[in-house]
């Protein structure tokens, strides 16, 4: 199973640079040039480990991690902080907001991937039968062994096939549009188009074979995730 890190850097060098040697390491890679989008990704895809830059456009980072530890939902997600400034204060200010480590720029990325590695070890030893479920209309995800079912038939999906499945889920009975789906699956800064959407749901419901009626679609907006049983 690979964990999913959440990349929310501006700076294109630096994500490009962090996404080759992340994925080095067989991690799943979602990434944000802005805060706000980084924090819509991190609700709705729960990511295993976030990277946060501080200096961000927009929202910047101390204000999303403040989000992210008020929410229920985010809060257990650990942040490891990286900074242009070696500034004392903005390494205080970001440890007792609860980010887990803070790196500052230019960072060596082998010391990064080694504390990386190490918060999630710490993790798993913290929590070991930690695992959250989702459960719909005879459709069940186990996040943390990656594992999609219909009925008791386990589904051969793609990464992204399973996190539109788990995005529908999560917001099981609420309608998404299109656009939503993109930025939620695939980041806002994939140039999708509504087809990638439409492609990637035709091949979903292939896979989920007689429980594919459970994706509904809501014309002219998007799709939904049935929450009635049908039973
Ligand atoms: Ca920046």
């Amino acid at each position: 199973m690979n964990r999913t890190i959440l990349v929310i850097e501006d700076e294109t060098d630096i994500l490009t640079l962090l996404k080759h040697y992340l994925r080095q390491e067989h991690f799943e890679i979602l990434t944000a040039q802005n805060g706000l989008d980084g924090l819509a990704q991190a609700k709705a895809l729960r990511p295993d480990l976030i990277l946060l830059d501080l200096m961000l456009p927009g929202l910047d980072g101390l204000s999303v991690n403040r989000s992210l530890k008020k929410d229920p939902a985010t809060s257990g997600i650990p942040v490891v902080i990286l900074t242009a400034k070696a500034d004392e204060t903005d390494r205080i200010i970001g440890l007792e907001l609860g980010a887990d480590d803070y790196i500052v720029k230019p960072f060596n990325p082998k010391e990064l991937l080694a504390r990386i590695k190490a918060i999630l070890r710490r993790i798993d030893q913290e929590h070991p039968l930690q695992t959250e479920r989702y459960s719909s209309g005879g459709v069940e995800l186990d996040i943390a062994r990656h594992e999609a079912r219909a009925g008791n038939a386990l589904l051969d999906l793609t990464a992204k096939e399973f996190s539109l499945l788990m995005t529908l889920i999560r917001n099981a009975g609420r309608v998404l549009d299109r656009q939503t789906l993109l930025d939620l699956v695939w980041g806002t800064e994939y140039e999708g188009t509504d087809r990638t959407v439409d492609v990637h749901i035709r091949r979903l419901r292939k896979k989920m074979g007689e429980y594919q009626d459970r994706i509904l679609t809501v014309k002219q907006i998007g799709y939904k995730f049935s929450d009635i049983d049908p039973s």
